[in-house]
């Protein structure tokens, strides 16, 4: 048995604190599916960690490339709360269809959670190939974007081709940020759902590489 509040060794059950809401929204999983498809966890409430993006795991505690697409409930108010839950009386708003994570999680014992986790994830795929079009969009933006392709550059950009690495770099964020633009005027998408449909924005990602600064000096908005 695994203890994440070890100085609360006497819990034994949920006393509904709203810690884990608080740290972020859950990973979906394909037990999860029908909640998305029901409405009742709208897209535009969800974000995607594309394949190969850094992101922290939970389980080994530390940050790691994502094996496939990890899709999660978003925040609120640009902090780690689950947009599902609400401050003021502590409580998730839909904990009668809570995710999968979250009926899971038992603070006092991880053991479930971590048999379940990296499992079953739920991605793009399973959601919206259904959806004339959008599918075709979001794999022309994976085409052109793909971490696969960043870290590529990355590696790149440790040996003598340090320019030709920069140059392309910023050319696929600016790629990115024009091609959600677009989507927004041309294609009438909610602004709201571009983060599931083509997960968060480089500019904002590539900070998980070590790249803050230079980056925001070099694009051309
Ligand atoms: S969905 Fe509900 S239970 Fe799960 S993290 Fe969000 S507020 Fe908490």
């Amino acid at each position: 048995m695994t203890k994440i509040i070890s100085e609360n060794s006497e819990i034994d059950k949920c006393r509904r604190c709203g810690t884990c809401c608080k740290k972020g929204g859950p990973s979906l999983h394909m037990e999860d599916r029908e909640l998305v498809e029901g409405g009742i966890i709208p897209l535009k409430h969800l974000f995607t960690i594309r394949k190969g993006e850094p992101a922290n795991d939970n389980i080994r505690r530390s940050i790691q490339p994502a094996d496939t697409d990890i899709i999660k409930i978003k925040g609120q108010n640009n902090t780690l709360v689950c947009r599902f839950f609400n401050p003021e009386d502590n409580i998730c708003k839909i904990y009668e269809h809570r995710a999968l994570e979250c009926r899971v999680l038992k603070c006092w014992d991880t053991e479930e959670i971590e048999r379940i986790y990296s499992k079953n994830r739920l991605v793009r795929k399973d959601l919206i190939s259904g959806v004339a079009g959008l599918w075709d969009l979001v794999e022309e933006h994976q085409r052109r974007c793909s971490y696969e392709i960043i870290q590529n550059f990355i590696n790149r950009d440790k040996s003598d081709k340090k320019t030709d690495s920069m140059k392309g770099l910023i050319e696929i964020i600016n790629y990115d940020m024009h091609f959600r633009h677009l989507i927004i005027d041309r294609g009438g998408v909610d602004p709201e759902m571009l983060d599931f449909l083509f997960g968060r924005p480089l500019a904002d990602t590539m900070r998980m590489f070590g790249f803050e600064n230079n980056f925001h000096r070099n694009l051309h908005l």
